[in-house]
């Protein structure tokens, strides 16, 4: 049986995408080859990236003025290829989670970095409101959505300096108003693909504005120039893209996957509110996640904990386990995790308050 995947990422992706990527592995369009031995440069490999970046651009609206790029590396490069491209001398960044800090971190290789907020003091458990950012900074930089706190940034607002945002693991999860952003970009293996692959969206004006000089393969421009095809790309996990695409098109775009991201979200926050064994780690029902959904044993009942977690397995529920530095359960729920999954995970807690 198929097991209620509740992984942080990588994470659950949808059958469809698994089953073509298998189709190609064995036979690539019926070209009687593995899509894992032609060349990137073949005719039919360079279709599946312009379909996958036409795709993209169609899905998330993106104004012709931006690039979409397909690269190695992980978000974990893009927060050093970030400063490397656009940071002059000074930038800004909201910290609210260990993404967020080690974008800092990096970043602070390059120059000054501004943390214009921070909710360290608390665990991350809220997004900072009311900060400045400094206008004379070269961007400011947010996570919009905290993947292992369960925090969100949802509101794509107006910023006087270029905004840039890391969407690793709620990309493709609610229409987003590209054109607030100079760049956003993402590891794939949360909502989109497995993982290897990278997406950027860069508005193509921001670049050339710094003084030192960059190397070729950490230079965006190389990237768009080439067309994602500089050197060899993660080719397989960008074909397995192209089949998540084609999938979210399918289910009705990124509109109709909000909808029912809202549905499931809400589904399990109601229960974890409403259960007295459980309650939920993020008190600001505005910075709740919909992707990752973290919540605790409530007061008198923490001894129970890892009753409750073996109960999930031994029910075919897999990736609940809270992260480390937060304890507890976080069930994210990506686009590819069916309603049912989390209406089991709703019936399983309620079955254990009743025991109580
Ligand atoms: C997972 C994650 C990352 C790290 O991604 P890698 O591709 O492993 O480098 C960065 N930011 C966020 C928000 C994430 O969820």
């Amino acid at each position: 049986m198929k097991k209620h995947n509740f992984f942080a990422g990588p994470s659950i992706l949808p059958q469809f995408t698994i089953d073509e990527t298998i189709k190609g592995i064995q036979d690539f369009d019926g070209s009687g080859l593995s899509v894992l031995e032609i060349s990137h440069r073949s005719k039919q490999f360079v279709a599946v990236v312009e379909e996958a970046q036409s795709l993209f651009k169609e899905l998330l609206n993106i104004p012709d003025n931006y690039s979409v790029l397909f690269l190695g590396g992980g978000a974990s490069t893009q927060f050093l290829m970030l400063p490397f491209n656009l940071m002059n001398k000074k930038a800004a960044y909201l910290n609210t989670g260990a993404w967020a800090s080690k974008a800092i971190k990096e970043a602070k290789y390059f120059g000054e970095v501004v943390e214009v907020a921070s909710s360290k003091e608390a665990t991350f458990n809220y997004i900072p409101k009311g900060y400045n950012v400094p206008k004379d900074v070269d961007y400011f930089h947010i996570t919009s959505n905290n993947t292992i706190y369960g925090t969100e940034i949802r509101e794509d607002f107006d910023c006087d300096v270029p905004l840039v945002a890391d969407m690793s693991s709620d990309i493709f999860s609610r229409p987003v108003d590209i054109s607030k952003y100079a760049l956003i970009y993402g590891g794939a293996q949360k909502n989109l693909a497995p993982a290897g692959l990278t997406f950027v969206i860069i508005r193509n004006d921001i670049l050339g504005k710094v003084d030192r000089a960059i190397p070729t393969m950490m230079n965006y421009q190389t990237h768009i120039d080439k067309e994602s095809m500089f050197n060899t790309p993660p080719v397989l996990p960008i074909f397995s893209a192209l089949q998540t695409l084609r999938w979210l098109k399918a289910q009705g775009g990124i509109e109709a996957m909000e909808k029912k991201n809202i549905e499931k979200a809400s589904l399990l926050y109601n229960e974890v509110d409403r259960n007295k064994c459980f309650r939920a780690t993020i008190n600001n029902v505005a910075d709740r996640s919909r992707m990752n959904i973290c919540f605790v044993m409530n007061k008198g009942y923490e001894a129970l904990e890892k009753d409750f977690l073996d109960l999930t397995v031994a029910n075919g529920m897999v990736g609940l386990k809270g992260h480390r530095s937060v304890g507890g359960f976080r069930a994210s729920t990506y686009n590819a995790l069916p309603k049912a999954s989390v209406e089991a995970l709703v019936t399983l807690m309620q079955d254990f308050e009743a025991k109580q």
